[in-house]
């Protein structure tokens, strides 16, 4: 901890007549609370699965890391304090205002937001794509309460406010701290219920390691993000309503018009293998094409797979359906929802998805 802290502080020199003396120069990392294991209690130390996520409030959680301390000053607010399966559109909006003014401080080197892990990646691509800032946007959560013994939550916020204080992170976009390794927020996803490592950057591996001697970045995000995105949601309460339908053998055949009643304005298929969808339900979509394109829902083919591309192919010419590359249903959700307040057409939202 020691050599670490070293490195991550800068120190300055203060000459004051004939005494000088060095000062530490923290930076200033903003950390925005909203719940989640990470702020867990339960009643034992040994409870890892029953316990109330967003138990500990926001002052309390950083309060109980007095070792942030010697590492940067950590205002904090709280957004909310649920579990992160209970987080809204509202919220991310909220958090994508609040997160743009504060990384326009100058004296502010980044944010970090702590989360649940359910959702964080879905969060976490969100900002990815909404905030207008070269200045690292780190979402950090745990796995185990943190009432738990070895409890995940502490280091991993060590390390998250490490990364968002770090030079190196600046312009690598939003990102994802847990268990000492950064994801990509578009790359990342939960791939385990219970483990300490549950998350895994699917194909493309982890940006970077954090160890105690220093931050250690190996890759970059090269989608575009942050400053280089087009979408804007400063002005925005709400977002286009996008829902997904999970592929299975033989699905019922209803559910696209009920969802289509309901107002959606683009659905998500989470095909089979590289985002296939059932010869019936293609059927079944014959109402949404026969609706004005002004109106039409958009259609985009995800996988249910967790790796791999989905591309455009002959078959889905039919049905003006956009092919989500390797984004994950919940992420192709949330690029879809951001695309449909720039714009209906399916070729330029096509455009989008081969982009971000
Ligand atoms: N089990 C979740 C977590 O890891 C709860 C949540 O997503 O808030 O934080």
């Amino acid at each position: 901890m020691g050599r670490m802290l070293s490195i991550a502080v800068g120190f300055v020199c203060f000459l004051g007549g004939a005494a000088s003396a060095a000062e530490p120069v923290l930076p200033t990392v903003k950390i925005f609370t909203t719940g989640g294991t990470i702020a867990g209690s339960g009643a034992s130390g040994t409870d890892m699965t029953n316990y109330k996520p967003g138990a500990i409030s926001g002052d309390q959680l950083v309060a109980s890391v007095p070792q942030l301390k010697q590492i940067a000053h950590t205002p904090v607010e709280q957004i909310a304090n649920v579990g992160s399966y209970d987080l809204t559109v509202t919220h991310w909006l909220a958090l994508a205002r609040k997160i743009n003014e504060t990384l326009k401080d100058p004296a502010v080197s980044g944010a970090v937001i702590t989360h649940g892990t359910n959702t964080i990646e879905e969060t976490a691509y969100f900002l990815g794509l909404t905030v207008k800032s070269d200045k690292p946007v780190v979402l950090v959560g745990a796995m185990r309460p943190a009432t738990a013994i070895s409890a995940d939550g502490p280091l991993n916020l060590i390390n998250a406010v490490r990364v968002a204080a770090s030079p190196e992170a600046r312009g690598k976009g939003a990102m994802v701290v847990l268990n000492d390794e950064i994801s990509a927020a578009r790359d990342v996803t939960k791939e385990h219920t219970m483990r300490v490592e549950a998350f895994r950057p699917t194909d493309f591996g982890y940006l970077g390691q954090i160890d105690e001697d220093r931050v250690v970045f190996y890759r970059s995000p090269t989608r575009r993000h942050t400053a280089a995105s087009e979408f804007d949601v400063s002005k925005l309460d709400k977002l286009p309503v996008v829902d997904i339908l999970y592929a299975y053998v033989q699905p019922s055949l209803g559910l696209v018009d009920a969802l289509v009643k309901g107002g959606t304005q683009g659905i998500v298929f989470a095909g089979t293998g590289a985002g296939d969808i059932s010869t019936p339900e293609r059927g079944a979509l014959k109402n949404v094409l026969a609706m004005k394109p002004d109106v039409r829902p958009v259609l985009v083919r995800s996988s249910r797979v967790g790796n791999g591309r989905v591309v455009a192919t002959k078959d889905y010419e039919p049905f003006n359906m956009v092919a989500a590359d390797t984004l994950n249903p919940q992420k192709a959700r949330i690029l879809l929802m951001l695309a449909l307040t720039k714009t209906r057409d399916p070729k330029e939202i096509q455009r989008m998805f081969s982009e971000y």
